[in-house]
C-alpha cells in the first residue's frame, strides 16, 4: 500500500511500514503543509493511507483530493483536526495514539503548575537580567501545593495521571468533573466528584483541564466561569486551546480575577491572544506537552501499527468511533 506521512516524525514509523511491505513517502520538509499544499500532494499519487498530524485540517476537501485513502492515522490522541463524521460517511477509518503520551503530558502539566505557583520563569528572567542582588526575604513569594485542591476537568487517561502525581507526590486533594464518573479514580485517590464544572471551579485551588476539544467543550472555561474560580486559584491547560476563551482569560489575569495560569495550548495557534504574552503571572510553552523522546516514539509506533493492522484486517487498531 502507498502511505503518505505529512511531516517527519520518529523514523521508527517509516521503518515499521516499510518492513510490513508498504511504500512510504514522507514530506521531506520539516514544516506544516498548508491545506493547498496537502491537497496537491495527495492528488499527485493514489495514496491508500495518510499518517497526519494535529496541524493538518482533514476534511471533505482532503478526502476528495485522495479518494483512494482508506485510513487517516492521526499522530495525536486528540482528533479535533479531523472531520470524523465525514470520514465515517465515506467509510474512511480514523485512528489516534492514546496512551503513548499520557505520562509526558501529565508530567508537563505538573511542570507548568510548579513553574507558575513558584514563579520560576519570572525569577529566571530576573536573574538573567542581572537584577539579583542577594537573598531577599520578601522576593518572589509563591504558594505551595501540599494540602491544596486540584480540580481535574476531564478525568481520562491524562487527567487521571495528573491526579495521581499530585495526590501521591504532593499530598494534594483531588476533585474532578467529567461527563462520566470514574470509580477507580475515586477509589484510588479519594477523588471527589462534582456534578458540574461550576461546582468544581468554586472549590479548586488549581484547575487542570484535560477534556478533548468537542462542540460541548469549546470555551468550557469562559469569562463567567473564570469569575467562579477563587481569586487565589490557577488555571492550567494542556488539552486544546479553544477549550479556554483566551481573550476572557487575558482579561481575568489582567484584572487578577484569578492568580495565574500555565498554558501549553492556545486558541489560535500559533498566534496568541493580544496581551497574553505580556502577563507576568503566566507560564506558557509552545504545545510541547507530549514532546519527550519516549512519547513521540510511542506515538509513531502506534500510528504506524494502526495502518499496518488496518491493512492486515485486524480490529485492534485505535479506531475513532463516531
Ligand atoms: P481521554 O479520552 O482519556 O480523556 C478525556 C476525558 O474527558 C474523558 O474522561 C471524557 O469522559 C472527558 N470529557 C469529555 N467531554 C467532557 C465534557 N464536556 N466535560 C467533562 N469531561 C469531558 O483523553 P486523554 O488521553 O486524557 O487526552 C485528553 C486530551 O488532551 C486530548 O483530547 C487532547 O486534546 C489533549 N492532549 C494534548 C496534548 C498536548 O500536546 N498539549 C497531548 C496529548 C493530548
Amino acid at each position: 500500500m502507498k502511505v503518505y506521512i505529512t511531516q517527519p516524525i520518529p523514523e521508527v514509523a517509516e521503518k515499521m511500514l516499510r518492513d510490513a511491505g508498504h511504500e512510504v513517502d514522507v514530506n521531506p520538509e520539516n514544516k506544516i503543509l498548508s491545506k493547498t499544499e496537502l491537497v496537491e500532494v495527495l492528488k499527485a499519487k493514489p495514496y491508500d493511507a495518510v499518517l497526519c498530524l494535529l496541524t493538518n485540517q482533514i476534511d471533505a476537501e482532503i478526502f476528495d483530493a485522495c479518494p483512494t485513502a482508506k485510513i487517516f492515522a492521526n499522530y495525536a490522541v486528540g482528533y479535533n483536526n479531523i472531520d470524523v463524521a465525514e470520514a465515517d460517511k465515506r467509510g474512511i477509518v480514523v485512528t489516534n495514539t492514546p496512551g503513548a503520551l499520557t505520562d509526558a503530558v501529565a508530567e508537563h502539566t505538573v511542570a507548568l503548575m510548579m513553574s507558575v505557583v513558584r514563579r520560576v520563569v519570572e525569577a529566571d528572567k530576573y536573574l538573567r537580567e542581572g537584577k539579583f542582588k542577594g537573598w531577599e526575604p520578601l522576593g518572589f513569594l509563591g504558594t505551595e501545593l501540599k494540602g491544596k485542591t486540584v480540580g481535574i476537568l476531564g478525568a481520562g487517561r491524562i487527567g487521571y495521571r495528573v491526579g495521581q502525581i499530585l495526590h501521591k507526590g504532593f499530598d494534594m486533594l483531588v476533585a474532578y468533573y467529567d461527563v462520566k464518573r470514574n470509580n477507580e479514580f475515586e477509589k484510588e485517590l479519594g477523588a471527589i466528584f462534582y456534578e458540574s464544572p461550576e461546582e468544581l471551579l468554586k472549590v479548586s485551588d488549581i484547575v487542570s483541564v484535560h477534556v478533548p476539544l468537542l462542540d460541548s467543550t469549546k470555551h468550557l472555561i469562559n469569562a463567567e466561569r473564570l469569575k467562579m474560580m477563587k481569586k487565589s486559584a490557577y488555571l492550567v491547560n494542556t488539552s486544546r486551546g479553544p477549550v479556554v476563551d483566551e481573550v476572557a482569560l487575558v482579561e481575568a489575569l489582567q484584572n487578577k480575577t484569578i492568580a495565574g495560569a500555565g498554558l501549553d495550548v492556545f486558541e489560535n495557534e500559533p498566534v496568541l491572544a493580544p496581551g497574553l504574552a505580556d502577563l507576568p503571572n503566566i507560564v506558557i510553552t509552545p504545545h510541547i506537552a507530549s514532546a519527550t523522546v519516549p512519547a513521540r516514539e510511542g506515538m509513531a509506533v502506534l500510528a504506524a501499527q494502526n495502518i499496518i493492522d488496518f491493512f492486515e484486517g485486524k480490529t485492534s487498531l485505535n479506531k475513532i468511533v463516531v
